[in-house]
């Protein structure tokens, strides 16, 4: 093969092109025509040279999974254990023996609610990690009913092929995180007649693929094309964890519970109620009267729920997890050879922050970023190969940063 300076004319898209490739007939190439080529073959479902083959003895068992889970997410121990046992159902699931009885173990797809911020995404990116399987994130808020502006909810198995790397039997044993799926609960509880495009619609197409069904995705995303090849998705063994702060939900609750708490031992069971906590009470009849259609709950059977962080957490998470925060600015600093620490008076006046602005354990980042700022910006300059420097970051010089920031901006940022 050879390399034609003149221009001439490619043999595959009839233009005349500099620069083309000349194959041993004498037939040229251009370079779109191979970009072309290598983005098509790129797209192509592959078949795996090396398939999940997890074997039951080599799946981690729920304690397993809640020990992993435990490295990188406090507290949460109710969400944990369901997350586990859910997760390593589903993996039994697509193990079982189809041969020896009729016993079908069904799907256990999963929903998580809880305030934002308070590990959602975290809990499902972690279990992938562990399991090492393609995993993708949507947010449901962005998916429309087919046909409407915004992405038709196959593209969410667009995400998963492209983490699979296009390897279709990997991709249709992973997992996909629907984040926010309370956006799109109808908006009241009686079916309208109108239709209500970003609610109830989206809940129908979604409910096609949380129950398993084969799916035409095309390759690329984006819009359906007659003339674009479809790659046939099976999600019948596609975990689905989904995930909402359902926002008012407590009331609900708290509506079904005082219908609940009437007969013999009504007052006594009412004052077991922690009023303060509603949402451990959680039932899938709040979700329908929240507006989530009744297929959809059915079929997210593992229903689990987040506590908001306390200070004890929030101070944890600075420090404790295998990736906390503290611990990847200590790792960035070493590597100009600079031995960074911090005061623990520091790290509780960070909390205070995040409580006192509301901005939770998203907003721990977004303070520890502008009290590392400035150092980040200066030590690099001042370092001296070969000599170890150490930095120590004080309460007050972590105050006198975030007074100097403009607050109202972190809190609109986060
Ligand atoms: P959610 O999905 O519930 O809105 P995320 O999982 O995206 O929240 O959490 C946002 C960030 O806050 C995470 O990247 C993580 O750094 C931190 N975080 C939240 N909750 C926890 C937790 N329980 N343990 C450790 N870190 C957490």
């Amino acid at each position: 093969m050879s390399k034609k300076k003149s221009t001439e004319v490619c043999s595959f898209c009839g233009r005349e092109m500099p620069n083309m490739f000349s194959g041993m007939d004498g037939s040229l190439i251009c370079t779109e025509c191979i970009e072309a080529g290598h983005s098509m073959v790129a797209t192509m479902p592959k078949q795996s040279d090396t398939p999940n083959n997890l074997t039951l003895s080599e799946l981690p068992t729920p304690q397993q999974i809640k020990d992993f889970l435990d490295l990188y997410v406090i507290g949460q121990d109710n969400a944990k254990r369901f997350l586990s046992v859910a997760v390593y159902n589903h993996y039994k699931r697509i193990l079982q023996d189809h041969s020896d009885d009729d016993v079908e173990i069904e799907k256990s797809n999963i929903l998580l609610v809880g305030s934002t911020g308070t590990g959602k995404t975290l809990l499902a990116r972690t279990i992938a990690k562990l399991l090492k399987v393609p995993f993708a994130i949507v947010d449901a808020t962005a998916l429309t009913q087919a046909g409407y502006v915004g992405e038709d909810v196959e593209s969410l198995l667009v995400r998963l092929l492209q983490d699979a790397d296009y390897d279709l039997q990997k991709a249709q044993q992973g997992i996909v995180f629907i984040d926010e799926i309370d956006k799109i609960a109808r908006k009241s509880e009686n079916p309208s007649i109108t239709r209500d495009v970003s609610g109830e619609g989206v809940q129908q197409g979604l409910l096609k693929l949380l129950e398993g069904s084969i799916v035409n995705v095309p390759p690329q995303g984006g819009r359906k094309h007659p003339e674009q090849e479809f790659i046939h998705v099976d999600t019948k063994n596609i975990l689905f964890i989904c995930g909402g702060a359902f926002d008012g939900i407590e009331r609900k609750i708290a509506q079904r519970m005082n219908t609940q708490v009437v007969g013999f031992d009504a007052q006594q069971r009412a004052a077991r109620i922690d009023k303060n906590d509603l949402l451990q009470y959680i039932a899938p009849q709040d979700l329908k009267s929240f507006g989530l259609i009744p297929e959809i709950i059915g079929r997210l059977p593992v229903l689990t729920y987040l506590q908001p962080l306390d200070r004890t957490a929030l101070r944890n998470i600075l420090t404790e997890p295998k990736n906390a925060l503290t611990k990847q600015y200590q790792k960035l600093l070493a590597m100009d050879g600079v031995s960074l620490t911090f005061d623990d008076d520091m790290l509780d006046f960070i909390v205070e922050k995040a409580l006192e602005y509301k901005l939770g354990a998203r907003g721990l980042r977004g303070l520890m970023e502008v009290v590392m700022t400035d150092i980040m910006f200066d030590l690099p300059s001042h370092k001296n190969i070969g000599t170890q420097q150490s930095f120590h970051v004080t309460r007050s010089y972590a105050q006198e940063k975030i007074d100097k920031a403009e607050l109202y901006r972190l809190q609109n940022a986060v």
